[in-house]
């Protein structure tokens, strides 16, 4: 489903809605799988608030960008960004096979998008790896990378094998959830490198979004010997309640995907309808320490506007200096810490 009158069509979107001066700008992507999420008796339905596009998409505010990470500040050649010292990006392709209405490239994914590497540019983004030394981790990001064919990714990982200091290969993917057919023997075979160990983060927000078909996607990669991890953005009208958040949470830890990242909403055009304040995502991730188990907390983080990396924005929970500290418990109590 790509297009308004898809949309139309599906009786997601009202006739002469005005959406098409959304869908000019912006992608559009809603596949199989999450039609069948979306409760269309629900007007604030979770599932179509993060791909069905609204009108508000045309509200802009001046602080918005349309690199709201600073991916093009640190990009050393097409496809590669390189922020941090030991780890890179790897943009091979900037397509996706749903469109989040937040997205933080919104500006770079999608058919108007950035596109898919060149075979000239893919070698020069691979022989950057391989000329630095101090790579330890290749992400490979987009776009999604699991739209790229199974034959595709195994050329790709056969590539950075032959890179002795990549020690780490890591997924981001919406995949295993939106598409999970696409999760077979073979692309799990495609996504391991001989003597590299490969991580997946596995983009969900909601726990309904953990349905049996990812749930088996999930055990067929670790069946293949592919560490699971999760990301999620914390986004207004979808998770931003203790309740949602801990079922989300939990939904990973049960199905052995370590909670890693949740994501304060990036400063992307036409997104601030999905933006929560800092001091709510904080209350938000404070309740979940309290609530559920060390296993299923995520990272509260930030990407610092203008490239500067991440941040941990969790609430901090101790404060004082020489010696003599205050920490606050679970609770919001606060107990004096002395250094023996
Ligand atoms: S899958 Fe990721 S890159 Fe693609 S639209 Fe969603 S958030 Fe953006």
């Amino acid at each position: 489903m790509k297009t308004i009158a898809d949309l139309e069509a599906a009786n997601l979107a009202p006739l002469d809605s005005g959406l098409s001066r959304v869908a000019d700008k912006y992608a559009i992507g809603i596949t199989p799988s999450v039609l069948e999420l979306i409760d269309r008796d629900d007007p604030n339905d979770p599932i179509a608030r993060q791909f069905v596009p609204t009108l508000d998409e045309l509200v802009t505010t001046p602080d918005e960008r349309a690199d709201p990470i600073g991916d093009l500040t640190h990009s050393p050649v097409e496809g590669i960004v390189h922020r941090y010292p030991d780890r890179v990006l790897l943009k091979a392709v900037h397509v996706c096979p749903v469109y989040c209405r937040f997205c933080f490239r919104r500006e770079m994914v999608g058919p108007q998008g950035l596109g898919t590497l060149s075979g000239a540019q893919l070698d020069a983004a691979i022989g950057y790896i391989a000329a630095h030394s101090e790579i330890w981790e290749v992400i490979l990001t987009g776009g999604d990378p699991l739209v790229l064919s199974p034959r595709r990714l195994r050329d790709l990982m056969e590539r950075l094998a032959g890179i002795a200091h990549v020690k780490i290969v890591r997924f981001h993917t919406r995949v295993p959830v939106v598409e999970p057919e696409r999760i077979d023997a073979d692309m799990v075979a495609a996504l391991r490198a001989s003597g590299k160990v490969t991580y997946l983060a596995v983009h969900a927000n909601h726990p309904r979004e953990l349905t049996a078909a990812a749930r088996a996607g999930f055990e067929l990669l670790m069946a293949g010997g592919i560490a699971l991890i999760s990301q999620s953005v914390l986004l207004k009208g979808v998770n931003d309640d203790v309740d949602t958040l801990a079922a989300l949470m939990r939904g990973f830890v049960e199905n052995r995907i370590r909670p890693y990242y949740l994501h304060h909403p990036d400063l992307a055009p036409g997104t601030g309808h999905f933006r929560v304040s800092i001091a709510e995502g904080q209350a938000l991730v404070s309740a979940l320490r309290g609530r559920i188990s060390g296993l299923c907390q995520p990272i509260y983080v930030l990407d610092i506007p203008g490239g500067y990396g991440k941040a941990d924005i969790g609430a901090a929970a101790i404060s004082g200096q020489d010696g003599c500290f205050t920490v606050r418990d679970w609770q919001g109590g606060e107990h004096d810490y002395r250094e023996g």
